[in-house]
């Protein structure tokens, strides 16, 4: 990092260049790489020469040796180079150094590839058109200790969905019921479940909760009176309804809880189809599935869902289909078919994030 007044032996030879720093700053799109973050970082004054910069190149892994993600092994000239930078905002910038258990080196790959991404897709596309074309989260997994408080779960659950991008998955509401969803089941499984090795792991449009403890599947809390639990499970379902699915596994001496957002993952799914997959004969690929998703996509109108009547209503009645990317009046005009439900619209993502507590 720069700013340092006084510098260990060996720190100066791995600054970057001014290039490098160019290089990384336009990556980004000028914007700060961290996604609950994305703070621009450039600007210039009518009475100020040059540019004002509040950004950083910031090292991954570090430049010295003692400083965070330090990797001994690694060539000096890779150190120095674009492939060890990420550009940062300052807040970030130095916020990543204090704490490299959080802040690990594959995250920092994955929001840098996020915000190359990002500042590619929305290059030339007037703003109010921006619609991030990546919300799948950001690969990353974090540990919980084991010995922790309930403010302290409440940190760890906020700083890994902040870490991982996931409110431009999930915006306000929604977001706020997985937040509170993945709080509660921690605090259960650590009360009551004498839980250790607890991990969240979030991939795509999935998260999991993971760790050694005893048998419980937290769908039965849907159904259950009472506890936080049972309220921020019921909250969930009336929240991201059937878009949302949670899976629960145990190995006999794992459990895992997998939330999966099907109505994002898409087509590409177990128990999924295509819309245009409907106009053929009502598809065995799907017949072991009590729910089925199934996902429009371009140009439609009331024609198109006419033709897929057929096929929906040679479902099987113990089989129901989910319609997702329907506008309102054609999901209204779906909706009158038998075991049909339509997958609530997305909206955009919140104009600010939430913040930690
Ligand atoms: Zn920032």
């Amino acid at each position: 990092m720069s700013g340092n007044s006084t510098r260990p032996p060996g720190r100066a030879a791995a600054e970057f260049s001014e290039a490098v720093k160019s290089q990384l700053a336009a990556e980004a799109g000028y914007r700060c790489a961290n996604p609950a973050c994305l703070a621009a970082t450039h600007a210039a004054g009518a009475t100020q020469a040059g540019v004002g910069k509040v950004g950083q190149a910031a090292h991954i892994s570090a430049a010295a040796e003692g400083f965070a993600r330090w990797q001994p092994g690694m060539d000096p000239q890779v150190r120095k180079s674009a492939a060890n930078g990420i550009w940062l905002c300052n807040v970030h910038a130095r916020e990543i150094d204090i704490d490299e258990h959080r802040f690990t080196t594959s995250l920092l790959h994955g929001w840098k590839r996020r915000a190359r991404r990002r500042a590619l897709t929305s290059r030339g596309v007037p703003a109010r058109e921006v619609v991030p074309d990546v919300r799948a989260m950001i690969r990353h997994a974090s540990w919980l200790g084991d010995k922790t408080s309930t403010s302290e779960i409440h940190l760890f659950v906020a700083r890994f969905l902040n870490d991982v991008g996931a409110h431009w998955l999930w915006s306000g509401t929604a977001y706020d019921a997985v937040r509170m969803a993945l709080y509660e089941l921690i605090l259960n499984a650590v009360q009551h479940g004498e839980a250790t090795h607890l991990h969240l792991r979030a991939r795509g449009y999935r998260i999991d909760l993971a760790y050694v403890g005893s048998d419980f599947d937290p769908n039965v809390l849907v159904e259950m009176e009472g506890n936080g639990g049972s309220q921020a499970m019921r909250h969930l379902r009336g929240t991201l309804g059937e878009t949302m699915s949670v899976a629960y596994t145990h190995n006999g001496t794992v459990a895992t809880v997998r939330f999966i957002d099907v109505g994002s993952a898409g087509p590409n799914q177990p128990c999924a189809l295509r819309g245009r997959d409907l106009r053929g004969p009502w598809t065995v690929r799907v017949e072991n599935c009590d729910v089925v998703h199934v996902f429009f996509s371009g140009l439609l109108s009331f024609s198109d869902v006419g033709a897929v009547h057929r096929q929906l209503v040679a479902m099987p009645p113990t089989q129901r289909a989910v319609l997702h990317g329907l506008s309102a009046p054609l999901a209204e005009f779906a909706t009158q078919l038998p075991n049909v439900s339509v997958a609530p619209t997305r909206s955009r993502p919140p104009a600010s994030f939430p913040r930690e507590p």
